[in-house]
């Protein structure tokens, strides 16, 4: 059985109609950039996700950085974060001026870890980055009573936890601002590129609305020097219609993941650990093995397709050499991404590949 990791051309497909009605109306209204229907998209998103307010952009990236402005992040400043994460994380902590400083994950979460990230503060620290990492939230009451008892600003990197909770309240309520990603193979994404800050709070809200569009207040008055971080209309139209299916999506998802969590027990290897009070949406399945790339070769013999979410760790990544860091300072980190493979998961993944895709890791990888 073929079982490819992804299949954007069936989620395309299953919703072709009603995208190309939203495209059209749109292109003939020459209606292209921000506008009525870039605000409806952004209510509908903070609506679904339980915030009072969501700045749409043009990616998750400028979501990140304007963000962390939000929270004061500017030159001289560090960001403590996690290096087990998609190199943005620290391209939005690099575009305001400010140094990264990687704290070692918690094995059992694979999340920054905050007793960690406590213990990298400095007088320079100025806020903390916890990254929702595979849609499963980091453990952030922990993470705000970190921020409030040094001072800190608290920012999200949510970009994989569309519809993720904790402690039954959603991503994004715990932070000055989270962010997050519409690119194509995240949990919700567009045709081309997108992205959106959360806030509950007014004035950031008003701040990133303006700076996302060349810092403007009025029409051609400038408050500020901004950017061009606008989201397209085709975009937002694009996204209105999968949201109405995201809520439907995030629950297959964990659908898959209780399958995937019964049929492996057992197995020769580790799964990410099942708490009862984070509820991820499962933007990606990661299970830990010995010998992981022969594993990954022997799936893809059987047709199976499986993904790396990420083979080298950015503190050891060339990009961030002038960070300092060497192998062997973030064990925990270094050893997750050694041993992590990514089972398929989607929407698109019937049940019966998932079940497919089970029998033929347990019978590689063998048992306890
Ligand atoms: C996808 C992603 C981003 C960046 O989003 P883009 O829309 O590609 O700019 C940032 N952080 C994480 C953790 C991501 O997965």
């Amino acid at each position: 059985m073929r079982v490819p990791f992804l299949d954007l051309s069936a989620q395309y497909g299953g919703l072709r109609e009603e995208i190309l009605v939203a495209i059209d109306r749109l292109g003939s209204q020459a209606h292209f950039t921000l506008g009525a229907e870039v605000e409806a998209f952004e209510r509908e998103f903070a609506a679904f996700s339980g915030l009072p307010f969501a700045i749409a952009v043009n990616s998750g990236t400028s979501a990140l950085h304007l963000a962390l402005l939000a929270a004061g992040v500017g030159p001289g400043d560090e960001v403590v974060t996690t290096a087990n994460t998609f190199i943005a994380t620290i391209e939005a902590i690099h575009y305001t001026g400010a140094r990264a400083v990687f704290a070692d994950i918690d094995p059992r979460t694979t999340n920054l870890d905050p007793r960690l990230a406590e213990r990298a503060i400095t007088p320079r620290t100025r806020a903390l980055l916890p990254v929702h990492l595979y849609g499963r939230s980091a453990e952030m009451d922990a993470f705000a009573d970190v921020a409030s008892r040094h001072g800190l600003a608290l920012v999200e990197d949510a970009c994989q936890a569309h519809g993720a909770s904790y402690h039954n309240r959603p991503v994004g309520s715990f932070s000055l601002a989270a962010a997050f990603s519409f690119y194509p193979t995240k949990n919700l994404g567009a045709c081309g590129e997108g992205g959106a800050l959360l806030t509950a709070d007014p004035a950031v809200a008003e701040r990133a609305r303006s700076l996302r569009n060349h810092g403007q207040s009025g029409r051609y008055a400038y408050e500020r020097l901004g950017y061009n971080y606008r989201m397209e209309a085709f975009q937002a139209g694009v996204l209105r219609v999968k949201l109405r299916w995201l809520a439907e999506w995030n629950a297959y998802r964990r659908r898959i993941a209780d399958l995937y969590r019964a049929k492996l027990a057992g197995a020769r290897l580790e799964m990410p650990a099942d708490d009862p009070e984070t509820r991820p949406v499962y933007h990606a399945f990661a299970v830990y093995v010995d010998d992981r790339d022969s594993v990954k070769e022997k799936l893809a013999e059987r047709e199976v397709e499986t993904a790396i979410y990420y083979p080298q760790p950015l503190h050891l990544q060339k990009a961030c050499a002038p960070l300092g860091y060497a192998p062997g300072s973030l064990p925990a980190t270094e050893r997750a991404c050694a041993r992590v493979l990514c089972l398929p998961i989607s929407p698109e993944l019937s049940l019966e590949q998932a079940e497919y895709v089970a029998e033929c890791v347990r019978e590689i990888v063998g048992k306890m």
